[in-house]
């Protein structure tokens, strides 16, 4: 057993067995999303497009998720959200299987100046859990893929978290003028890939979409670990 090993025991963050931050079992447990759905009616689409007819509703253009937010994933993120495992967690995500990556290098290949944006959380909320969860996915993804991370919003509405709301029409309410786009010239012909670790309705993504869209940068993707099926 290695030293480090030892110094820093791993619990697995699924059945919390020893040895590694997600067992073989748990692994083998995870809901992968195998086929892409659209965002707003969340139907089957071509990697995860937003449907021809339901753009009117969204300005995100794809969208690309790793697993479902249950079982074991729901663990993995609530332990990772809530608690001080960032290693653990990243370390979790190198285990998984590896066929999200060819959707996320889907976008890559055919997206000319792309950057990650990390959604923001609100100051307030950032000093009381001391991290942003989303900005640690994109330096994961920014380690694998070697994009540029920006940052061009600030949270300005200090919303209830999403999942306390039930109804997808009081979701939107809730953060709607969240964001405020800070610094225009970051955005300008850029194409955006949003990061986050969860979505569920998708109205936080959709609302910080919207901010940027509306100051004329390109498309807006949006990546998440997760998706709370409603
Ligand atoms: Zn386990
Ligand atoms: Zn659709």
């Amino acid at each position: 057993m290695c030293l480090l090993n030892i110094l820093f025991p791993k619990w697995c963050m699924g059945c919390k067995s020893y040895g590694s931050p997600l067992c073989p079992s748990c692994l083998k447990e995870v809901s992968y999303i195998r086929e892409p759905i659209c965002i707003v009616c969340q139907e089957p689409s071509e990697h995860g497009k937003t449907h021809f007819r339901c753009q009117k509703h969204c300005p995100i253009h794809q969208t690309t998720t790793i697993f479902q937010y249950k079982g074991v994933g729901k663990s993995i993120i609530k332990q990772f959200k809530y608690g001080l495992r960032q290693r653990d967690f990243i370390d979790a995500l190198g285990k998984l299987d590896k066929s999200w990556a060819n959707e996320l290098d889907f976008i890559i290949c055919h997206t000319p100046n792309l950057v990650l944006s990390p959604i923001p959380l609100h100051k307030n909320k950032l000093k009381k859990r001391g991290f942003n969860q989303a900005e640690i996915i994109a330096k994961f993804l920014q380690s694998k893929r070697k994009i540029l991370i920006i940052n061009p919003l600030i949270r300005t509405k200090n919303t209830p978290p999403q999942a306390q709301i039930k109804d997808r029409t009081h979701r939107g309410q809730n953060v709607k003028g969240a964001f405020v786009l800070k610094e225009n010239h970051l955005i300008t012909n850029k194409n955006i890939l949003l990061v986050d670790d969860l979505y569920t309705s998708g109205a936080t993504a959709i609302e910080a979409a919207r901010e940027l869209k509306k100051h004329n940068c390109d498309k807006v993707y949006l990546f998440t670990i997760a998706h709370g099926i409603r």
